[in-house]
């Protein structure tokens, strides 16, 4: 395994940033280079330790083709665990694919762009759900394969802008323009043991090499799958205590259905109800225990199944 250390800038306090990226090449002769990176946002931090463990789990494994792996993508934002980059309040995952002479997290696009994005065959871009929302999908973009050989049960098929991209200036928006499979994960976070989601982020991984011939192993088939073709997000009007009423990640909700209730922490009396505006709902993202939000937070995302 090799470590390569690509210096983006030199901060005001003097301190220099700069991305890491580990190379693993793999003992059992050629095949693609498979990109996989984590903390785009930098409270995702569940993905961080996915491809830690990824690290770990492949170092010993005899695959063909080579592993590239930036564990931290967003390393200011990993620090001060924010989804934006702090020194310039942007979304790294809007800016993409960079510029020289941008904002800050433009500058780290670009790096990550010229770095990472363009060296590699297939992308796999891992996101979780920050320190209190639990998460658990994974996008259709041009790899349903890929996409559906990571496992996990709820597959979010959106639909593409005018510009055929479903989020300008994403990871996967550099790598769809070279037509690289590319595959975006969504797994984990909250205030519950991480585990559990980091062993599924290993197995999704090996299932996804395997699928694409680099082990010598058959891929395992995936469970039995749910696409859903738009998403609604649910956000509380008001902070303080978020109780959910939903059903756990995966399961199906109907429209109507209480999702959460905000209560005041000091009078203990509810400031909003979330329901649920979906018909033939399927819970993708939740509050797995009583948090603290405030207004405007991530609340729940219901995907809508399609027909
Ligand atoms: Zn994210």
């Amino acid at each position: 395994m090799s470590l390569t250390r690509a210096p983006i800038a030199t901060m005001a306090s003097g301190a220099e940033v700069a991305l890491y990226l580990h190379t693993l090449v793999g003992s059992a002769g050629d095949g693609p280079t498979v990109g996989i990176c984590a903390a785009i946002h930098g409270n995702e931090r569940t993905s961080t330790e996915i491809v830690l463990e990824a690290s770990r789990a492949f170092s010993g494994l005899d695959f063909k083709g080579r592993l590239m792996l930036a564990p931290v993508a967003n390393p200011l934002a990993f620090e001060a665990n924010h989804r934006h980059t702090p020194t310039d309040e942007i979304n790294l995952n809007r800016v993409f694919p960079g510029q020289s002479g941008g904002w800050f997290s433009e500058q780290l696009a670009l790096v990550l762009s010229r770095e990472f994005l363009d060296k590699i065959d297939v992308l796999i871009d891992i996101h979780s759900g920050g320190d209190r929302p639990t998460v658990d999908y994974v996008y259709i973009r041009n790899a349903e394969r890929l996409s559906r050989a990571f496992g996990s049960r709820v597959l979010y098929r959106g639909a593409p802008d005018k510009q055929g991209t479903l989020f300008a200036g994403t990871s996967v928006s550099v790598t769809e323009k070279r037509d690289v499979p590319s595959v975006t994960i969504e797994l984990g976070g909250g205030l519950i043991d991480q585990r559990p989601y980091v062993g599924r982020g290993i197995r999704g991984l090996t299932n996804i090499l395997a699928t694409l011939g680099m082990l010598d192993r058959e891929p395992t088939p995936s469970p039995d799958q749910i696409v859903v073709d738009s998403i609604v997000t649910s956000r509380p009007r008001m902070g303080g205590f978020l109780e959910t009423e939903a059903p756990a990640l995966g399961e199906t909700i109907g429209a109507g259905a209480c999702l959460g209730r905000v209560i005041h922490p000091q009078t203990f009396e509810e400031l909003d109800r979330i329901d649920n505006q979906v018909s033939n709902g399927i819970m993708i993202l939740s509050h797995l225990t009583r948090n603290v939000v405030q207004p405007g937070d991530y609340g729940y995302m219901v995907g809508s199944i399609s027909v």
